[in-house]
C-alpha cells in the first residue's frame, strides 16, 4: 500500500486531512515516526507550510503533505493569522483564547473574519506544490459547541447559521478551508 505522511501534530487536521485522502494511502503520522515539528519562522501560511512539508520529507521516502491554517480576524487586522496556535498556547489554551478574542471585539461592528489554510505537497522529486484555501465568515458573540478543535466554536461560516463547533465534523469536513485547499489540490495532482 501506497504511503503519505500527514505532517501535522494537531489531531484535529489530521484527521481532517486524513479523511480527504484517497483509501489507497496509508496515512502515517509524524508521533508514529518520533518526529517533532519544525519551528514556524515564516510569517506567512505559505511560507509555513513549505518549511513543515521539506522538513518532514527528510525523513521519509514517500509523500508529505502538511498545512499551516489560521484564523484571521478583520476589525484586528486578520490577527491572529499565522499566530493562531501561538495565541492559544499564550494565553493558556484554545477556551482561554477564544474568551480574549470575544473581548476583542465586543464592542466592535465589524465582525468578519475568515479561515486560511495553506496546504503543501512534496513528493520523492522534491518538487513542492502549495494550494490555499478560505472560508469567510463572522465570530460569534459567545463560545458554542463542543464539536471540532481550535477555534471552531466561535467561527460561523457565511450563509450558516451555527459555528462550526456546533457543526457535525463531517459538516464541517466537507465546507472548511482545508477542504477547498484539498480541491485546489486534487485539479493539480492524483492524491
Ligand atoms: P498551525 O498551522 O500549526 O500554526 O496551527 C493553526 C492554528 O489555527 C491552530 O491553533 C489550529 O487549532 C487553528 N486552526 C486551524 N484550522 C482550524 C480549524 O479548522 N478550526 C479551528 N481552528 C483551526
Amino acid at each position: 500500500m501506497k504511503k503519505i505522511l500527514i505532517g501535522t501534530h494537531n489531531s484535529g487536521k489530521f484527521r481532517e486531512i486524513a479523511y480527504l485522502i484517497s483509501k489507497k494511502y496509508k496515512k502515517i503520522s509524524p508521533n508514529k515516526l518520533k518526529l517533532k515539528s519544525p519551528k514556524e519562522t515564516g510569517k506567512t501560511f505559505l511560507s509555513n507550510s513549505k518549511i513543515k512539508v521539506k522538513y518532514f520529507s527528510k525523513f521519509v521516502n514517500y509523500p508529505v503533505i502538511s498545512d499551516d491554517s489560521g484564523l484571521c480576524i478583520k476589525s484586528l487586522g486578520n490577527k491572529p493569522g499565522v499566530y493562531s496556535a501561538r495565541l492559544a498556547k499564550k494565553k493558556g489554551g484554545f477556551f482561554l483564547a477564544m474568551k480574549f478574542i470575544l473581548k476583542k471585539l465586543k464592542n466592535k461592528k465589524n465582525k468578519s473574519a475568515f479561515f486560511v489554510c495553506n496546504l503543501s505537497y512534496i513528493n520523492t522529486d522534491k518538487k513542492i506544490i502549495s494550494v490555499e484555501g478560505r472560508i469567510y465568515g463572522k465570530i460569534s458573540n459567545k463560545i458554542l459547541g463542543k464539536k471540532g478543535f481550535g477555534y471552531d466554536p466561535i467561527f460561523i461560516p457565511n450563509n450558516k447559521k451555527m459555528t462550526f463547533g456546533q457543526m457535525p465534523k463531517l459538516k464541517k469536513m466537507k465546507i472548511d478551508h482545508r477542504y477547498i485547499a484539498f480541491k485546489k489540490l486534487k485539479k493539480k495532482i492524483k492524491i
